[in-house]
């Protein structure tokens, strides 16, 4: 009887230290995956998630019929950013923007750092307009947005492409192509602006 009541005592315990040992593989699990779809300085979704994400999205689009909207954003003149402060403040921006782009978009938008200092927002059922209007919300805030560097206060602008579906297209590809040109569109015409893609270019 002793005996048996040692085995099962030892077996609650082996139990007990696997339980611990899957929790701890499962939050490592996670960690890495975390790791694999975040960019490290925002902090914000990486192009890999972005590209995971934004075909789901499209699909169910498809199948709600619903519009979905892509922004597509970049700092203006940023070389010139760094050149000028330093890399160092340059990132300052970046991990702002990062920020903005988390804080002030809708629960349901997808926000990731695409490239450099080049971002992508997935809009799940925004319309081309709603997109515009929100993403020029943003853009008036980056705008005064100002950061101190000994002593002197620095500001930077973004311009910005929207392209949808349907308008745009229905896969990827074609609609980030699409808001690619209605942001160089926003360069050309000067930037910090935010320009939607037009319906001919589809
Ligand atoms: P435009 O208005 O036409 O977009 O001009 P730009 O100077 O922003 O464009 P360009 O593509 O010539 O420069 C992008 C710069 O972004 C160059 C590169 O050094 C900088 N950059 C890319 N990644 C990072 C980063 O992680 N940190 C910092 N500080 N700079 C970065
Ligand atoms: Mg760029
Ligand atoms: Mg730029």
């Amino acid at each position: 009887m002793t005996r048996l009541r040692e085995v099962e005592d030892d077996l609650r315990t082996s139990n007990r230290e696997l339980l611990r040992k899957i929790e701890e593989i499962e939050s490592l699990q996670e960690q890495l995956r975390q790791q694999a779809i975040r960019d490290p300085l925002t902090g914000l979704y990486n192009r890999r998630f972005l590209e995971e994400t934004l075909g789901r999205e499209l699909g169910q689009a498809r199948r709600n019929n619903e519009p979905l909207s892509v922004v597509m954003i970049d700092i203006d003149r940023f070389k010139s950013v760094n050149d000028t402060y330093g890399h160092n403040v340059g990132d300052l921006f970046l991990i702002a923007l990062g920020d903005m782009l988390e804080h002030k978009m809708r629960e349901g938008d997808v926000a990731c750092r695409y490239g450099g200092e080049e971002f992508i927002v997935v809009l799940p059922g925004a319309s081309l307009e709603a997109a515009a209007v929100r993403t020029n919300e943003l853009r008036l805030i980056f705008d005064v947005l100002k950061i101190d560097v000994a002593g002197q206060s620095i500001s930077a602008t973004f311009s910005a492409g929207v392209a949808g579906f349907p308008l745009h297209g229905t896969d990827e590809k074609t609609i980030l192509a699409e808001a690619d040109r209605a942001l160089y569109a926003a360069k050309d015409a000067g930037r910090n602006r935010v320009i939607v893609a037009s319906k001919e270019s589809a």
